[in-house]
């Protein structure tokens, strides 16, 4: 008798076509099945190139990833997370031990800040913060038990600039690893492998995947032998990100450059406009002639200044309210690197638990703002800041 195949399950391939489609295809499946235990052996002992169950990696993770280590030069496939915090967490936990001690710059994204400052310690890995634009001070912190230092090209929100270069002679010259979350210079702005950087990390969601639709996170390390390690680790800590998640975020890229190269011109424009200004107390953007770390920012930026500018305006929070109720058609959102504009009040946000007078030591004042430029028309971008920076004094 012959086998009615039409009852089980799931019995069919994928009818065949000569020809392939153009978009990656969305492959959402948890596992995938081999031939036979040779074959899945085979696959387990990486002699044979296969997917086996998601969570230890995806084809559309991995289409995000070359992409990704194609703009940023990484010498591996490196590895996609859930998240950019993902990414962090995979880095500060997976490459050290009880003992250890991490080096982090002091104006870290917020999160990265608390992980430093409160986890890490817990699972008995010392911290210390330092200012990443003066390398004595960095070089002073580092202690026999020092394996990483952790910082950001650009701060948040003062912008100011890491001296990466000198950070790198010293992390080769100490056998730390320098570890540089290139979210907000992108690999556009700034190829962290080629200025001494050994790991690489990157939040997808802001600039990279850039229509604040999905969260994910990335990073790549020199090493072969430590890229492996990060990879398991994110396998192990269940850090693998959606596969939809990557084919958005794949679409994403696909304009990211272009993007990138509209919104960081708008910036400069809109920081210049800013200037001009007389209700603006002051601005600061890496292009600028009057940023504290122009040379830094030169040399390391060259001439993609990235889209984010920080700007003052007189006054407290009414001031501040009646600035960001006024800018019509702006978000005011805790984000970046978005095909809008947005604008975030660190005040209110990002550097909420601090107390006033250690922001005053940051110069985040009530009136400071920070602006992730997007891809409007600049001078009706430039005609918004106006309006609602004047609606503010009134
Ligand atoms: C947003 C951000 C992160 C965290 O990324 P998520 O994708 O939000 O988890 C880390 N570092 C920097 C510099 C960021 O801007």
């Amino acid at each position: 008798m012959k086998n009615d195949y039409g009852s089980l399950i799931r019995p069919k391939p994928l009818p065949d076509s000569a020809s392939r489609p153009v978009v990656t295809p969305l492959c959402p499946s948890v596992v995938y099945s081999s031939d036979s235990p040779d074959m899945l052996d085979a696959q387990y002992e990486g002699d044979l190139a296969g997917y086996t169950y998601s969570r230890e990696g995806h084809p559309n993770a991995d289409v995000v990833a070359h992409a990704i280590d194609r703009i940023e030069g990484a010498p591996h496939l490196g590895v996609v997370t859930s998240s950019g915090m993902a990414a962090v967490s995979a880095v500060l936990l997976g490459l050290t031990k009880v003992g250890d001690h991490v080096i982090g710059g002091n104006q870290l994204y917020g999160r990265s800040l608390r992980m430093m400052s409160e986890d890490l310690p817990r699972l008995g890995i010392k911290t210390t913060l330092v200012d990443p634009s003066d390398v004595d001070a960095v070089r002073s912190a580092i202690r026999k038990t020092t394996r990483i230092i952790l910082v950001e090209v650009v701060s948040n929100p003062t912008l100011r600039m890491a001296d990466i270069l000198g950070l790198a002679s010293l992390a080769r010259e100490t056998g730390v690893l320098l570890v540089v979350d290139n979210t907000f210079t992108t690999p556009r702005a700034f190829k962290a492998f080629d200025y001494g950087a050994d790991v690489v990390i990157h939040s997808i969601t802001k600039l990279l995947a850039g229509h604040s639709d999905v969260m994910l996170g990335y990073i790549a390390a020199r090493d072969i032998e430590i890229n492996n390690q990060l990879r398991t680790f994110t396998v192990t800590a269940g850090m693998t990100p959606s596969p939809f998640d990557c084919w958005l975020a794949e679409r994403g890229m696909l304009s990211f450059d272009l993007r990138f190269d509209r919104a960081q011109a708008t910036a400069a424009i809109l920081a210049d406009h800013l200037a001009e200004l007389s209700l603006v107390e002051r601005v600061i953007y890496p292009g600028r002639f009057d940023h504290p770390d122009r040379q830094l920012s030169i040399i390391l930026l060259k001439d993609q200044f990235c889209n984010m500018v920080s700007f003052e305006i007189s006054g407290g929070r009414t001031e501040a309210n009646a600035f960001t109720r006024a800018a019509e058609g702006l978000n005011f959102a805790p984000t970046l690197g978005d095909v809008g504009t947005t604008i975030s009040h660190p005040a209110s946000s990002s550097h909420r638990a601090l107390t006033a007078e250690q922001r005053a030591d940051l110069g985040i004042s009530e009136g400071f703002f920070r602006v992730s430029v997007g891809l409007e028309d600049p001078k009706i971008l430039c005609e918004i800041f106006t309006k609602a920076i004047h609606a503010a004094r009134n």
